[in-house]
């Protein structure tokens, strides 16, 4: 069986706890479930009295949620499904509002060790990077069938490797057909100068990764659209907790919450995890919360 710590470290959650819970009966809505850590704090915040539904895309992650969950309550409802269908998601529940969204954006502890999801370039696996393991598009389309530029785009935009991407792009190109993830890591190697390739604070592939993670999943679009729906489902009082990893996300974050007239804002700046959370978890070193209320 699996130890407490073995298990995903959720961030931020006493932020979380505090901006979302908003009254213990509510109806809490966790769009990005993943092992369910939010969802167990949630639960155990609100005494069991609130009503939580957990959705993700990956229903590997979803099980051991579940399973994780089941030692402690039956009453959770679990959906495998994207958010950026939320809408279906709670019609088919018959549910027409509810309290509080949950986002948690990135990839989950689960997915990054997990056997062949081709999401790190520490293990040499087949190229995927699927958060939704029943999508027939993954990595390798976007790194064997994108045109240079688009590639190059891509890698300056979702990576933020401003200096490199067209260098990149065009080592990729060249290097097809690219089968695995080390083929991946070999082929940007060849882009970057030797003070970039060994230098030891940051891999040199981490950026190129994270694009084609964003691209392949279309992390971006899935997110705008899941904002847009999310007001129209809320009870007044009800709010949204986005929690992002990448400035670009918070961008999007930051300007649909300010333009969107059904809201407002409860964080004016993000949120930002305290100095003993990010010493404990360095996965949390880049994580904001940003929090907006059903008018
Ligand atoms: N909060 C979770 C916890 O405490 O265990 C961890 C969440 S993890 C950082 C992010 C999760 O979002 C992953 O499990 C991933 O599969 C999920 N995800 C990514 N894109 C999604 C989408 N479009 N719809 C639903 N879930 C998605």
């Amino acid at each position: 069986m699996r130890k407490y710590e073995d298990y995903h470290k959720s961030v931020m959650v006493e932020e979380v706890l505090k901006f979302l819970v908003t009254k213990d009966d509510g109806i809490y809505v966790d769009c990005t479930a993943g092992e369910g850590g939010h969802i167990k704090a949630i639960y155990e915040k609100t005494n069991g009295k609130a009503k939580i539904i957990g959705v993700d895309v990956d229903y590997e992650v979803l099980e051991i949620a579940e399973t994780r969950l089941k030692e402690i309550t039956d009453d959770i409802e679990f959906f495998k499904a994207s958010y950026r269908d939320i809408d279906i998601v709670l019609h088919g529940l018959g549910i027409p509002k509810v309290d509080g969204f949950l986002m948690d954006l990135g990839v989950s502890t689960f997915q990054l060790k997990g056997e062949n999801r081709g999401f790190t370039f520490r293990k040499d696996e087949p190229l995927d990077m699927r958060m939704d393991p029943d999508s027939d598009f993954n990595a390798w389309n976007v790194v064997n069938e994108y045109p240079e530029e688009q590639l190059s785009k891509i890698i300056f935009e979702y990576g933020e490797e401003f200096k490199f991407a067209r260098r990149i792009a065009r080592s990729i190109v060249n290097s097809r057909p690219i089968n695995t993830t080390f083929e991946l890591v070999e082929a940007i190697r060849k882009a970057l100068p030797a003070k970039i390739v060994y230098n030891k604070r940051r891999h040199f592939a981490t950026k190129t990764f994270q694009a084609i993670r964003i691209e392949t999943n279309k992390e971006f679009d899935n997110i705008r659209t899941a904002l847009e729906k999310f007001p129209d489902f809320l009870n007044p009082g009800g709010r949204i907790c986005v929690i992002s990893f990448h400035s670009l996300e918070d961008k999007i974050i930051k300007n649909f919450f300010r333009n969107n007239e059904k809201l407002k804002l409860v964080t004016k700046k993000p949120i930002l995890p305290s100095e003993e959370e990010v010493n404990e978890n360095p996965r949390a070193r880049s994580a904001r919360l940003r929090v907006a209320e059903r008018i």
